[in-house]
């Protein structure tokens, strides 16, 4: 179910804008009523719980992955069975998911393998707030899960129109990620709602990049540039980049150097991420030698750098790995850990 069919709902059934405020954010900020929250008109009761029957319904967590470095990734069954991965990131983040699969079909991803199967609805990519919400305080949102974002645009600014006005997070950390795209770019453009920014760039190559992103037809980087340039003076912060690294890939001088002149007098953040190990791909990362060396020289060029380096490559790590396993394992009915329940609310009875 999508969010403006929840409202209308509400709304046919005697309820003001104020009670469905309520609501939401009940919901998403998993609070009770308090004596403050105004009484639901008598005929819309029903419509209230059976809207809250469907919240409670929406996922069920059925996977819990701690990891080392504090995060903890888990498996959400939808109502259909379908299944993604949100990561609770440590320091009060979520990364959250916007489709089930992926169209864009990066060759080093494994959700990318799978292609799309079908967009998330815009309650679908919130809930995974909602999920998080069980485990920590969640002040930061970043759109970087399963799915291009810029393909599901419409629910994506839903939701983050959602997030800002009912879940308590402020536009500068719900970040939208995506691998250059004219229709998200266009539509950040024209809209109040200004979220930041992050772009998969992985090589400054546009050939290089075709091939590595083999189910579209990507944007030249230039063009992604000016666009980032534009985006970080309307936005007034920073845009991300990020960079997977890939042995014999992206890491040799010519891209270091290219990277370095893309980054002149520029104002932007590169995350370099070292590949993590999915099966039946031939990706690997480059020595730890050969990435301390690049993330020296970037600094030293004064290229913004945000470089994790986890030794030791995460079991599952990357994204859908643990989605993938769960669907291997699946064959007897999946047991809910958590499920979408939120507390009764009194002044629904
Ligand atoms: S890395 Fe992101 S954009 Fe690329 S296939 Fe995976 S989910 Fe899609």
């Amino acid at each position: 179910m999508e969010i403006g069919a929840v409202e209308q709902q509400l709304k046919e059934h005697g309820a003001l804008q104020t009670h469905v405020d309520h609501f939401w954010r009940q919901w998403i900020l998993r609070k009770n009523p308090t004596a403050r929250t105004p009484r639901v008109p008598e005929k819309a009761k029903e419509t209230f719980a059976e809207m809250n029957r469907m919240l409670s319904g929406l996922y069920s967590v059925i996977e819990e992955n701690p990891s080392p470095d504090g995060s903890l990734r888990l498996v959400l069954r939808l109502f259909d069975n379908q299944l993604i991965e949100t990561v609770v990131l440590p320091g009060n983040g979520v990364c959250i998911s916007t489709q089930v699969g992926c169209a864009v079909g990066c060759l080093f991803c494994m959700t990318g393998k799978s292609g799309l199967i079908r967009q998330l609805t815009d309650l679908e990519i919130v809930s995974q707030v909602h999920a998080a919400r069980q485990y920590r305080k969640i002040n930061k949102v970043v759109f970087m899960g399963m799915g291009e974002p810029s393909h599901n645009l419409r629910r994506v600014m839903n939701a983050v129109n959602f997030l800002a006005v009912y879940g308590a997070i402020g536009y500068k950390n719900l970040v939208v990620s995506t691998v250059g795209d004219k229709r998200l770019f266009d539509e950040l453009r024209k809209s109040k709602v200004k979220p930041a920014l992050a772009i998969s760039l992985h090589t400054t190559d546009d050939e290089k990049r075709k091939k590595l992103l083999p189910g579209i037809k990507p944007m030249p980087v230039n063009e992604i540039m000016d666009f980032a340039d534009e985006y970080a003076t309307l936005g007034a912060y920073p845009i991300q980049f990020q960079w997977t690294l890939l042995k014999d890939i992206n890491d040799d001088e010519k891209e270091v150097d290219d990277l370095i002149a893309l980054w002149k007098r520029r104002r932007a953040i590169l995350n370099m991420i070292p590949v993590n190990f999915v099966e039946g791909n031939s990706f690997t990362r480059p020595s730890e030698e050969r990435m301390e060396e690049i993330a020296r020289k970037l600094k030293e060029n004064h290229v913004l750098l945000k470089y994790r380096n986890s030794a030791a490559q995460e079991v599952d790590g990357g994204c859908g790995q643990l989605r993938a396993r769960k669907l291997k394992e699946l064959e007897p009915e999946p047991v809910p850990v958590k499920n979408g329940s939120i507390s009764e609310d009194p002044a629904l009875k």
